[in-house]
């Protein structure tokens, strides 16, 4: 039996035929002119997507690499650090900064809410010491986007630097690094980039750059000042050996979504996301994360009562060739979340929604065939270009 497969997971994404093409012909050597001219414009590429003009360092690693180079650049032992939590990755960053030995006060949120400016704001007026404050932009294990723009307002007047993980987030949901102020911002190749895993990415201000002179954490691999060093080439490079066909394929999808330009992307991005939310509510499910226009990345669903939630993700994959992500970490079992940052449309939500409606009734919940899909339908009807 040749079952066909669809990929509607929060990472890694699909990626589109011409960027996996890309990345598909002989190495290119690393220390080469060929591959500084692909690397320059890889960069360029991704100053565009990040909205700055910050110095962007690349690393060979999956996104949390790239968290760990934040922490390890920033954060020397016993520094205090605020961490704002929502979620498993929120929680990630509170880890990483106890695995380097910082004081982390945390401010933690019910999975599904949103982080409160409000509070931060409070905590840096309360207390002078912060060096850094460590939040996430698009929250993938509960779909929720935190409002990075008011985050960053607060953060500004206080000397601490605002650290946020877009992992998910950039390339599907507004971030103005450089209007907004965020000092560093975090990301990876494999989620709304449509790249293949591999790559991550820091974008790293003055205010950043200073702090990170006086840190006094020991770094080599991922190290900001190895790696400011190779940028700063007359052939420009990273320190170590990159995953070449990787690069090549980035080329390609950050030259797509240049094509598409941004304001569309983000436009395509809030239509996919509410054709979930509609489709769930129409099918008389509940939405685990909140009903958002800007929860573009990421659509997280109560599982019904009664119903297991890893055999319904089981079915969908096993029965239908649909692969959906499961609930992560105290919500494993509970949620399921549908995938939607990247290389997505209209008929990705329509396929993933139709197989959910079957596995509902292949695992014992009367959902109404076709309403769910109605409900989609209806949505991208209304918007009428995507
Ligand atoms: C995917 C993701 C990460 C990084 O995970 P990796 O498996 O290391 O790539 C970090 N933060 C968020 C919000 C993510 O979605």
């Amino acid at each position: 039996v040749v079952l066909k497969r669809y990929l509607l997971t929060p990472g890694p994404t699909p990626v589109p035929d011409e960027v996996l093409l890309a990345g598909a012909r002989g190495i290119v050597h690393h220390r080469s002119p060929e591959y500084s001219e692909l690397f320059l414009r890889v960069l360029d590429g991704l100053r565009y997507v990040f909205q700055t003009e910050n110095d962007i360092l690349v690393f060979s690693a999956s996104g949390t690499g790239a968290m760990e180079s934040a922490v390890t650049n920033l954060a020397s032992p016993g520094d205090r650090v605020l961490v704002a939590s929502n979620g498993n990755f929120g929680r990630r960053w509170q880890e990483l900064n106890e695995t380097y030995g910082a004081q982390v006060t945390l401010l933690d949120y019910e999975w599904g809410q949103k982080v409160d400016p409000v509070d931060i704001a409070q905590a840096l007026q309360a207390d002078a010491g912060y060096v850094a404050v460590f939040c996430t932009q698009s929250e993938t294990s509960t779909g929720v986007v935190n409002d990075i723009r008011e985050i960053a307002k607060v953060v500004r007047p206080h000397r601490a630097v605002l650290v946020v993980d877009a992992v998910s987030g950039l390339g599907a949901t507004d971030l103005r690094t450089d209007e907004w102020g965020v000092d560093v911002v975090v990301s990876g190749s494999q989620k709304a980039l449509m790249t293949p895993p591999g790559l991550a990415f820091v974008s790293v201000s003055q205010e950043a750059w200073e702090l990170n002179s006086r840190v006094r954490n020991p770094s080599y691999y991922v190290s900001w000042r190895e790696s400011k060093k190779a940028l700063e080439d007359p052939s420009p490079q990273m320190p170590w050996t990159p995953p070449v066909g990787v690069m090549l394929s980035l080329d390609k999808a950050l030259q797509l979504i240049h094509e598409e330009g941004l304001e569309q992307v983000f436009r395509r991005h809030r239509i996919l996301g509410k054709a979930a939310r509609e489709a769930a509510k129409a099918l008389g499910l509940e939405l685990f994360s909140l009903d958002d226009p800007e929860a573009t990345s990421v659509t997280a669903v109560w599982v019904p009562e009664g119903v297991d939630g890893s055999e319904l993700t089981r079915v969908m994959m096993l029965t239908y060739g649909v692969t959906i992500a499961g609930g992560q970490g105290r919500v494993a079992g509970k949620i399921f979340r549908l995938g939607h940052c990247g290389y997505f449309g209209p008929f990705d939500i329509i396929t993933a929604i139709a197989s959910l409606e079957m596995a509902l009734r292949d695992v014992g919940f009367e959902s109404q065939l076709g309403a769910g899909v109605a409900a989609a339908q209806r949505v991208f009807l209304e918007e009428k270009t995507w």
